[in-house]
């Protein structure tokens, strides 16, 4: 399976509680008023990335994005 991607984003902190490994697809036809992302709107734009290799990008930060790795002290 392939995806068109418009970024990644490896330590995001602003989207939600913790750290997690943020991917932005590319390609919307929705155009929401209040689109924080209207650069993924094209959809013509973006790179084209394969499950696994997606999966490759995000296995690399799985030691700062796993729960375990949390302190909730
Ligand atoms: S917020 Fe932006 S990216 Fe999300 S569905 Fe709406 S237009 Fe698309």
């Amino acid at each position: 399976m392939n995806g068109k991607i418009h970024s990644f984003e490896s330590l995001g902190a602003v989207d939600g509680p913790g750290i997690r490994f943020v991917i932005f697809m590319q390609g919307c036809a929705l155009k929401c008023e209040y689109c924080q992302n209207r650069d993924t709107w094209n959809l013509h734009g973006g790179i084209e990335y394969s499950a696994d290799e997606v999966l490759e990008k995000i296995l690399k930060y799985k030691n700062y994005i796993m729960p375990h790795r949390r302190c909730y002290h």
